[in-house]
């Protein structure tokens, strides 16, 4: 007989919300102990961590995520197509209108309302993931459940795993509605729990900071974030730019900013709408060499980088703010045709480049500045377009070469 999904859900939901008797799991058992210890070295009140804590099953769900996010590392355009689909931009666009609080926040805040519009739609699809059970769990399971995975960022883990407890011992919420992603990340913008408590505020006055069921306070709290971390108001964050034939890509570096005055002397133009004003900084970044788009990026996108780490990201939240707005697509196509590379292929071009003796910085397997700075300062001893882009057509030349 053939279960439909729907009710397997229903049947699996309460086993996988149930904590399962630590019995059943000796490592999380064994690691528990130390974590209420923590939370109660850290000021939290030690019965509510040893009631929250104490049973709980690591989430295997959780593990896999974690595994995957290691292996795979999407290409740049893969994941604009996910984050920035026409769907995005109609929801987005329908959200510009049904959220009244925009104007207010973006007044109280000075953060354009369409970048807070697509850092939500980025995060959880405008709010809709909020209620679908497969992809938000309980935050101290999560928590707990990588805290205690061995893996390196096991205290980084353990200080948001006290942060979500203090968040309870604060009365913020309750232990059902403190609900995340597998990594942690909580409510309609994603705060993690040590952001929630610099950051989150109480935005549509009913005096509690709920980033989980109120719009306006997970986009005040998340635009109030922004400027801690640089956002500067009436500037955006730079744009597509086009490169003069013969360009010297070695000043596609990612970090000398330029003002644009200057970079128009280099012959640069704006593929669409102009980047700011003369004396405006930027510096020029080809994610994805010197066959796919460049851009000028403003100190706004470093402050997105700041929200998320990822580059795609931070690209994905400006692009579909410009989408929001109207603002067509990129001019300059991606390299589709690229085949993707492995961890392992990764980690082997961060080796050789190593050995070259152009230092990556740590063989990790990401591509970061470092390493594309290596890329471009061998591509360049070779004579070859120092463009700093990791493709399989550099992993066999430095296989090549080697
Ligand atoms: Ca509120």
């Amino acid at each position: 007989m053939r279960v439909p999904v729907a009710l397997l859900w229903l049947l699996a939901a309460p086993v996988a919300l149930a904590q399962t008797p630590s019995a059943e799991d000796p490592a999380m058992a064994a690691c528990l102990p130390g974590l209420v210890a923590r939370a109660r070295e850290q000021g939290v009140t030690p019965a509510l961590a040893e009631a929250q804590l104490s049973g709980l099953a690591a989430d295997p769900d959780v593990l896999a995520a974690t595994r995957k996010q290691a292996e795979f590392e999407k290409p740049v355009w893969a994941y604009l197509d996910a984050a920035v689909s026409e769907e995005a931009v109609t929801d987005g666009r329908a959200k510009l209108v049904s959220e009244a609080s925009l104007p207010a926040i973006e007044a109280a805040y000075g953060v354009d309302r369409h970048v807070l519009v697509a850092i939500w739609g980025i995060e959880s699809g405008y709010g809709s993931v909020l209620d679908d059970p497969r992809k938000v769990r309980p935050v101290l399971r999560s928590l707990a459940t990588l805290a205690c995975a061995g893996d390196k960022r096991a205290a980084t883990w353990t200080e948001e795993l006290v942060a979500a407890l203090r968040i309870l011992d604060l009365g913020r919420t309750t232990p059902e509605r403190l609900t995340g992603s597998w990594a942690g990340a909580m409510g309609h913008t994603q705060f993690m729990p040590t952001t929630y408590l610099r950051h989150a505020l109480d935005f549509d006055g009913d005096g509690r900071a709920d980033i989980w069921t109120s719009a306006p306070d997970a986009l005040a709290s998340t635009a109030q974030y922004l400027r801690t971390l640089g956002w500067r108001p009436g500037e955006g964050w730079g744009g597509e730019v086009v490169l003069p034939a013969g360009f010297d890509y070695r000043l596609a570096d990612e970090t000398t900013s330029r003002t644009l005055a200057e970079w128009r002397a280099l012959g640069l133009r704006p593929a669409g709408r102009e980047i700011g004003i003369d004396t405006d900084t930027a510096r020029l970044v080809l994610p994805a060499g010197a066959r796919g788009p460049a851009f000028l990026l403003r100190p706004n996108f470093g402050a997105l980088l700041g929200y998320n780490t990822a580059f795609s990201y931070a690209l994905a939240v400006a692009h579909l703010s410009d989408r929001l707005r109207g603002e067509p697509g990129f001019v300059q196509a991606w390299p589709r045709g690229d085949r993707p590379l492995s961890n392992d292929e990764r980690r082997e071009i961060q080796t050789v480049l190593e050995a070259k003796g152009h230092p990556v910085g740590g063989v990790d397997g990401r591509i970061g500045p470092r390493s594309r700075a290596a890329i471009r300062a061998w591509q360049a001893a070779e004579g070859l377009v120092p463009d700093g882009y990791a493709d399989s057509t550099l992993l066999d030349r430095l296989r090549a070469g080697n």
